[in-house]
């Protein structure tokens, strides 16, 4: 009998898991089991924000994804997904190749979305992935070492300002933040010349959080030099800066490095497949599975769940992407098994932590809300238990977190 072909579509953290847990479950008689990701390895996009700042070499958030998988089990694919034929059962991979699937996982994350904001595609940068992460890094060094060897230096060189005041730009301009006093130290550059600001256009930094954790990031970010912008949009981005508003006043901020970080869609692939979607995200079924496309999982990023006690959707986390692909992995394998009483995804939330550095964060877990050292710790744990469940102790042991306090 001919072997059912199951195929995943990214090797981050939903596709990783969902792979991790089909090579468990199925033998190689019952099952060919194909793994494509556009790179030969896995990133921790939970540490862009670091790679980016260039607080963390990129080389610690990448592991191989071989070195993650059972070679025996699962073939890898390193290519890039270009389109899905839902009706032919087709992947079509960057080669023109086509890959036949009689069930899919699509695990391709998440694209920065711009909202239409005029000149941010062109003129900003995004922690997208470890290549974008690396490119900021490098500008941000190079920005710095150009500083003293010019005579006359374009208005705005010395200001960083990243878009976005919610998870990822607090986690990023907190790393700035840090790492700016060294720059400044390492190519000799008073401190007070370089500006750091934050553009939020919601009434508050980290919106939906507590908002005695959000004083603290604020304040601890403050005393660090940042300076936030509340309230404020950004209506234009140009190659000298941005253009914001407030209150019906218009502002340009001279800027040679913007970092967009104030929102996420799922992947283009999704529009491009005609599965009913909002942003790139498709509402799965209970079981994972995507409306009207026979054999199609979709998990991480481009998956949207409905928090039934809220009504709304569950932001798009790791967290939950991690626990989605087991439950993917679950239900493939009774489907080939014969079995039609599939999983019901139901996230069981630990809580939220966001870093303010490598020393600081805030979080709420178990209910629990936490602050500083304790809240840094908390998010070490939680980046150490991602890698074990990744890549079990000896991924933990080589790329873990172990600088507590
Ligand atoms: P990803 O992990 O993004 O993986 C997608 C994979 O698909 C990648 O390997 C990519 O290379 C591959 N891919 C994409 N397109 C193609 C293609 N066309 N062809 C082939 N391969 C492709 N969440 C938390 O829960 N906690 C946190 O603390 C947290 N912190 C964050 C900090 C930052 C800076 C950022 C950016 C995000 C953070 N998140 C956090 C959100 C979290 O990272 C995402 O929700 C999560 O990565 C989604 O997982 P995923 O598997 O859907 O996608």
């Amino acid at each position: 009998m001919k072997k059912p072909k199951v195929v995943v579509l990214g090797a981050g953290y939903g596709g990783i898991m969902t792979t991790i847990h089909l090579q468990k479950q199925l033998g190689v008689n019952e099952a060919e089991i194909t793994l494509i990701n556009k790179n030969d390895y896995h990133y921790e996009t939970t540490w862009l924000h670091e790679v980016s700042a260039g607080t963390l070499h990129h080389d610690r958030a990448r592991v191989s994804v071989t070195d993650l998988i059972n070679k025996n089990k699962v073939t890898f694919m390193k290519n890039t997904v270009t389109d899905i034929n839902i009706e032919q059962k087709k992947v079509i991979l960057k080669n023109n190749q086509e890959i036949e699937y009689d069930y899919l996982v699509i695990a391709l994350g998440y694209e920065s979305e711009t909202f239409g904001i005029k000149g941010l595609k062109e003129h900003a940068f995004s922690i997208s992935n470890i290549n974008t992460a690396r490119q900021i890094r490098e500008h941000l060094d190079y920005t710095f070492a150009t500083y003293n060897n010019l005579e006359e230096r374009p208005e705005g060189m010395m200001t960083i300002i990243v878009g976005g005041a919610g998870f990822t730009g607090i986690e990023f301009v907190a790393e700035i933040a840090n790492r700016v006093p060294k720059l400044c130290k390492e190519f000799d550059i008073p401190r007070d010349t370089v500006r750091i600001i934050c553009v939020e256009a919601a009434p508050t930094a980290l919106p939906g959080f507590d908002p005695q954790l959000i004083e603290y990031a604020v304040t601890q970010l403050e005393r660090k030099g940042v300076e936030f912008k509340i309230g404020t949009m950004i209506k234009e981005c140009t190659p000298e800066g941005i253009i914001v508003s407030k209150d019906d006043q218009t502002e340009e901020i001279k800027s040679q490095t913007v970092v967009w970080a104030a929102g996420v869609r799922g992947s283009h692939i999704i529009e491009k497949t005609g599965i009913e979607n909002n942003r790139c995200r498709v509402k799965v079924g209970p079981d994972l599975r995507a409306p009207g496309a026979e054999g199609v999982f979709i998990v991480g990023d481009c998956s949207l769940v409905i928090n039934d006690e809220t009504d709304k959707p569950y932001p798009p986390t790791a967290q939950v992407a991690m626990q989605q692909g087991p439950v993917a992995a679950k239900n493939i394998t009774t489907l080939i098994k014969g079995g039609t009483d599939l999983q019901t995804f139901k996230p069981d939330l630990k809580g939220t932590v966001c870093s303010l550095g490598h020393d600081d964060a805030i979080g709420v877990v178990f209910g629990r809300k936490l602050f500083g050292t304790s809240a840094s710790a908390m998010k070490k744990v939680v980046d150490n238990r991602a890698l074990f469940l990744e890549g079990g102790p000896g991924l933990l042991l080589k790329k873990g977190k172990f600088n507590f306090f």
